[in-house]
């Protein structure tokens, strides 16, 4: 992070509280604090439990703090925002429109020129390797190609800023792969702000210019990383080695203590 480069998302004291049915309370963040910069790739990396989704979703304005600061562009986060794009862990998507109906939708409804939209809409598809299922209806395809279709919308509309939330959980390690490259090139040619939730530290450690480590019970962020090695990052690179060694034994410290 450069001294100059403005903060894009900033969290202070973050904390969110559920209550839960029979009135008690669940703490499911405490005491976030966490600036991203315009343009940053950041991973939000940790077990089951620990907040990830509660944070992304507190970003995105779907869901409000209980306490603390949380500002994008400086004005508090108070409701989604058409300009920036959340994929959500069970996909979102339309189950009346087609793939192809899907990706469009969120074109159309930035009011993008409808042959301009369909060109993009294949292009997404394309890239996301579904050109074949376009005219399927959710209910017809598989849990991944939903996830993918997921993207491609997300991708066409090239949102100045993205939500992740464990976007390529469900895909074979192959597609998988490809869609982290697609990500990262989409990412550079853009400039956008991406927050990338996921569980896997080599997914984390493959995109995050800096990868946050949480902690559960109560959420929270254990640690921040700095990943300082150019794209595209080989997974069997020494210092790729020494990032995976570092984060696996802050989760060994972290279960000792
Ligand atoms: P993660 O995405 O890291 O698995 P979550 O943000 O989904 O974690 O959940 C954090 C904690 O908050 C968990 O203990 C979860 O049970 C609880 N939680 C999440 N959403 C709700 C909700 N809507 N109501 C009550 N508790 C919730
Ligand atoms: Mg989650």
């Amino acid at each position: 992070m450069t001294e100059t480069a403005s903060i894009k998302i900033l969290a202070e004291g973050l904390e969110k509280r559920y209550r839960s049915a029979r009135g008690g309370e669940q703490v499911a963040l405490t005491g976030v604090d966490l600036a991203v910069p315009a343009g940053e790739l950041v991973c939000l990396v940790g077990p089951s439990g620990c907040g990830k989704t509660t944070l992304i979703k507190l970003m995105a304005g779907f869901e409000t703090p209980t306490g603390g600061v949380l500002t994008i562009d400086g004005r508090p986060v108070a409701e989604p925002d058409p300009d920036h794009i959340m994929i959500f862990q069970d996909y979102g998507l339309f189950p009346w429109r087609t793939v192809f109906g899907n990706v469009l939708f969120g074109l159309e409804a930035r009011g993008v020129p409808s042959d301009e939209a369909k060109a993009r809409a294949q292009e997404a598809l394309q890239l996301v390797g579904l050109c074949a299922a376009a005219y399927k209806h959710p209910h017809e395809i598989s849990g991944g190609m939903k996830q993918r279709v997921a993207i491609a919308r997300a991708l066409a509309v090239e949102p100045s800023l993205l939500f992740m939330d464990e976007p390529f959980g469900a895909l074979d390690a192959f597609t998988r792969m490809r869609l982290q490259d697609e990500l990262l090139s989409l990412w550079q040619g853009k400039g956008s702000t991406i927050v990338f939730v996921t569980h896997d530290l080599d997914e984390a450690i493959a995109l995050g210019q800096r990868v946050v480590l949480m902690a559960a019970n109560p959420g929270r962020i254990q640690r921040i990383i700095d990943i300082d090695m150019p794209y595209p990052r080989e997974r069997t690179d020494g210092d790729f080695a020494a990032y995976r060694h570092e984060l696996f034994a802050e989760f060994h410290l972290l279960h000792e203590g």
